[in-house]
């Protein structure tokens, strides 16, 4: 299998994490990119790196106002007397009006949602080629192939189009599903990371040309809270294409397996042509976030259902944090998939 990485997604790196109200590290650290590289190659994926697109692709689904904070909040950050190394910030519209602050404070709350996607010197950088290793994989598929995985870092999920959140900045698998859209196919998006994909839903939301379905924590008591209940089925022409299907803390491989196979009934149902895979690999029972409780066994066989699908598959890397079995559980899932084709 193909996989695609641009030195630049090295660029971002994350001190700070409040979590509780207590300062953390960030658990989105470069490092991951060494432990996912080692995993992909073990399940026999050669690297090879994103072409520049440009911003259109990105563009599709962010607004001009939100990748111009980004590309410039950093430098606007530092002017500021006393301020911290990292854009975080400190106030946040408790709802939105038509108003738009023309403070870097005021900003940084309109466009960050938390205080885990703090931007430094090469978040933007990073975010860039991160979403060019999506649109790359992307392409890859349309130009044939039958599966690509793109080892998007800093991850995306949590990304709407205006705001920033959960160590994500660019919605890397909702650029690929628009950029396979764009050349004709009928994209799924299956997001099988232990949080809820809250910034592909809202941007998808009102949309029926891609089907969105997140499997994932119950978000009574988990990130991101206030998206992923079942109820929340699209609005209209999206109502019906999108489907979320919470799981109780610590579900394991049984009744994940079969949750996966309610997922691909939807996709087939949507006549989907292509999947993309929002690949977070923290529904480990390894995972410092303790989610739910999927073994190395249960990997491999995410990986075989989608196989099993008959469709070609974009794998996009959204999280999974350092554990003993990170890069495992990433060879585990790519090889079952191509053990099953
Ligand atoms: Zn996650």
């Amino acid at each position: 299998m193909k996989a695609i990485f641009d030195d630049r997604q090295w660029h971002h790196d994350p001190k700070h994490f409040m979590a509780s109200g207590a300062l953390k590290p960030n658990p989105e650290q470069p490092r991951r990119i060494e432990i996912l590289t080692r995993g992909a190659e073990d399940a026999g994926c050669r690297f090879q790196a994103p072409a520049d697109a440009g911003l259109g692709p990105i563009a599709a689904l962010h607004s001009a106002e939100y990748l111009t904070f980004l590309e410039t909040i950093y430098a606007r950050w530092q002017r500021i007397d006393g301020a911290g190394a990292e854009v975080i910030p400190n106030i946040h519209p408790s709802g939105r009006t038509d108003s738009y602050p023309k403070s870097a404070v005021g900003q940084a709350g309109y466009h960050q949602a938390d205080t885990a996607c703090p931007i430094a010197a090469g978040t933007w950088e990073a975010a860039y080629w991160s979403a060019q290793t999506a649109v790359t994989g992307a392409d890859l598929l349309i130009g044939g192939e039958r599966s690509a995985y793109a080892l998007s870092r800093p991850p995306g999920h949590h990304a709407f189009g205006d705001l920033a959140g959960g160590f994500c900045f660019l919605n890397n698998s909702g650029i690929a599903a628009e950029r396979l859209r764009l050349a004709g196919l009928r994209p799924a998006i299956v997001d099988v990371d232990v949080h809820h994909g809250n910034g592909t839903q809202g941007i998808f939301y009102d949309r029926d040309d891609v089907l969105t379905v997140s499997i994932h924590a119950d978000p009574e008591r988990f990130y991101p809270f206030f998206w992923g209940h079942a109820q929340e089925r699209g609005t209209g022409r999206g109502l019906g294409y999108n489907l979320n299907l919470p799981l109780p803390r610590q579900t394991g491989d049984e009744d994940y397996l079969k949750t996966l196979g309610i997922a691909l009934h939807r996709v087939r149902n949507f006549g989907a042509d292509v999947i993309v895979v929002a690949l977070g690999l923290d529904a480990s029972i390894d995972d410092p976030f303790q989610g739910l409780a999927v073994t190395q066994d249960g990997f491999a066989r995410i990986g075989a259902a989608f196989a099993a699908t008959g469709l070609p598959v974009l794998f996009v890397q959204e999280g999974g944090y350092v554990s003993d079995t990170l890069g495992v559980n990433l060879t585990r899932v790519l090889g079952g998939f191509q053990e099953a084709q």
